[in-house]
C-alpha cells in the first residue's frame, strides 16, 4: 500500500480508518472488517470512547493470524485533561492497556486546549488550565518521556497551527513527527502544508469527508456539503467512482495521510480502494479552483465565553 515515511524510514499506510463517532457495538466490526479489506492503519483517540472495542478486535485480528501487530500502524491521542507532565504517561497506558497492545505506532496531542484532570468537556473557567498554568512544553516533554521509553514509535501533534508548531519547535528535543488536522478541498491548509514540509513534519487529514455524522448541535444550518459538491461529482462520474474516494484520493495525491470513518462494510472497502484512482493534473487543479473554503470542525467547543482559548490559539489564517 502506498505510505508515508518518517525520518527514520518507518512508514504509514497513506489510508487509514477513522473511528470517532463509530459506536462500542460498531466499531468492532468495523476494524475486523477494515483489517480483512486491507487497512493495516487505525486513528484512535481516548476521547472516542471506544479504545477498548477496538482492543478487542485487535485482539481478535492477532490471534486468528489476519494480521501481525508489526503490520498494523495504530495511531492514538493525549485528552486536553492529561496535559500535566505527570499525567501523559498514565493517559498512554491506559490507552494500551485498553487497546490490548505494548506499544503504538504513533501517539498525538490531541488539541492545544489543556482541561484540569478527570473534566471530559470542560464548560466552566475553572475547568480549564491555560498556557501559563501548563506550557505545552511541558505536554510535550511527556510525549517525549513516552518514545524514549518505547511506548509509541512516534509523537506529533493534531490541531496544531505554525505558532503553536513553532512554540514546540523551538523548546523540544525531539520533533514532532506528525500534525493531524482538517484537511480536504474546501480547506486545503497550503500554508500549513508547506511549512510542515520544510519542517520534516508529516501530515494526515481528517473529516476527508466533511464528517457529516457529527451531532446536528455541532453543524452551522448552510454547511456545504463535500460529498454533493458539482465539481466533486463531475470527477466521481469522469473516473467512474464515488464523491468520497475523489476526496480520500485528493489527499493520497498530495502525500497526506487520510483517515474516513467509516462503520459500513462496503463503504470501509470503498474508501480503501481510493488508493487506485489516479486524478491528473486538470482534476487537482479543479479541486484546488473549488471556491469554497469551510471548516467543519471549526473549534468553537473549546472556545466560548468561559475559555481562556481563542480561535487563534487553533487555527491558521488562510
Ligand atoms: P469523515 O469525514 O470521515 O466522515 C464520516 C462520515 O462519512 C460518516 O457518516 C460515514 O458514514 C460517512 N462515509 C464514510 N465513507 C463513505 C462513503 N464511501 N460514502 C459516503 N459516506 C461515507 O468524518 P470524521 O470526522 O469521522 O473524520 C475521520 C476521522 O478523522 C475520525 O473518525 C477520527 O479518527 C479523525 N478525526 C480527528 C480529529 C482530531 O481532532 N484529531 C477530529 C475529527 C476527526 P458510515 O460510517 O455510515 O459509513
Amino acid at each position: 500500500m502506498k505510505s508515508i515515511t518518517f525520518s527514520n524510514g518507518d512508514k504509514m499506510p497513506i489510508i487509514g480508518l477513522g473511528t470517532w463517532k463509530s459506536k462500542p457495538g460498531e466499531v468492532y466490526q468495523a476494524v475486523l472488517w477494515a483489517i480483512e479489506a486491507g487497512y493495516r492503519h487505525i486513528d484512535c483517540a481516548a476521547i472516542y470512547d471506544n479504545e477498548k472495542e477496538v482492543g478487542n478486535a485487535l485482539e481478535k485480528a492477532f490471534k486468528e493470524g489476519l494480521v501481525k501487530r508489526e503490520e498494523l500502524f495504530i495511531t492514538s491521542k493525549l485528552w486536553n485533561s492529561n496535559h500535566r507532565l505527570d499525567d501523559v504517561m498514565p493517559a498512554l497506558k491506559k490507552t494500551l492497556k485498553d487497546l490490548k497492545l505494548e506499544y503504538l505506532d504513533l501517539y498525538l496531542i490531541h488539541w492545544p486546549v489543556i482541561f484540569k484532570r478527570g473534566v471530559g468537556f470542560a464548560q466552566t473557567r475553572e475547568e480549564f488550565y491555560t498556557y501559563g498554568d501548563v506550557p505545552l512544553e511541558q505536554t510535550w516533554e511527556g510525549m517525549e518521556e513516552a518514545k524514549k521509553m518505547g511506548l509509541t514509535k512516534h509523537i506529533g501533534v493534531s490541531n496544531f497551527n505554525i505558532a503553536k508548531l513553532q512554540e514546540v519547535i523551538k523548546t523540544c528535543r525531539m520533533l514532532p513527527e506528525m500534525n493531524q488536522v482538517e484537511l480536504h478541498p474546501f480547506l486545503p491548509q497550503n500554508k500549513l502544508v508547506n511549512f510542515c514540509k520544510e519542517n520534516g513534519i508529516l501530515m494526515t487529514a481528517y473529516s476527508p469527508l466533511g464528517s457529516g455524522d457529527r451531532a446536528a448541535s455541532s453543524k452551522k444550518s448552510n454547511e456545504p456539503s463535500l460529498l454533493q459538491n458539482e465539481i466533486v461529482k463531475e470527477l466521481a462520474a469522469k473516473h467512474g467512482v464515488s464523491s468520497a474516494q475523489i476526496l480520500i484520493s485528493y489527499s493520497v495525491h498530495r502525500d497526506i495521510a487520510v483517515i474516513p470513518k467509516s462503520v459500513n462494510q462496503d463503504r470501509i472497502a470503498q474508501n480503501l480502494a481510493s488508493l487506485e484512482i489516479s486524478l491528473d493534473e486538470s482534476d487537482m487543479e479543479k479541486l484546488k479552483n473549488i471556491g469554497i473554503a469551510y471548516r467543519f470542525i471549526d473549534g468553537s467547543f473549546f472556545t466560548g465565553p468561559q475559555s481562556p482559548f481563542k480561535l487563534t490559539d487553533l487555527w491558521e489564517k488562510e
